[in-house]
């Protein structure tokens, strides 16, 4: 049998980014995301602290996350700007 060519994978123009400030932690946007891409942070017992973050190499930009964010925590960005502005943060 032939082997099939894989196509690179197509990266979204958008991704969406938490401001953690903001997050409280409710999971509302875990429960929405399509390809699962969003993990739990809680850097201790104090439910306070809890927040979220995005992988951004798997997020699609489906804007779901950000539709549905009770206290509007996300952003959605252009991906180049952003991975641009991280490169230069990051030098
Ligand atoms: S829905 Fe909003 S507040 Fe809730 S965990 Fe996600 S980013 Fe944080
Ligand atoms: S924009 Fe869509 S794919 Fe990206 S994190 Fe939000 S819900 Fe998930």
């Amino acid at each position: 049998m032939a082997k099939t060519k894989k196509r690179p994978k197509k990266r979204s123009a958008s991704i969406a980014i938490v401001r953690s400030d903001d997050c409280t932690g409710c999971e509302v946007c875990i429960v929405f995301c399509p390809v699962d891409c969003i993990d739990l942070k809680e850097p201790s017992d104090n439910p306070a602290e809890r927040y979220v973050l995005i992988d951004k190499e798997t997020c699609i930009g489906c804007t779901l996350c950000a539709r549905y964010c009770p206290w509007e925590s996300i952003d959605m960005v252009e991906r180049k700007a952003y991975e641009e502005d991280a490169a230069f943060v990051f030098i």
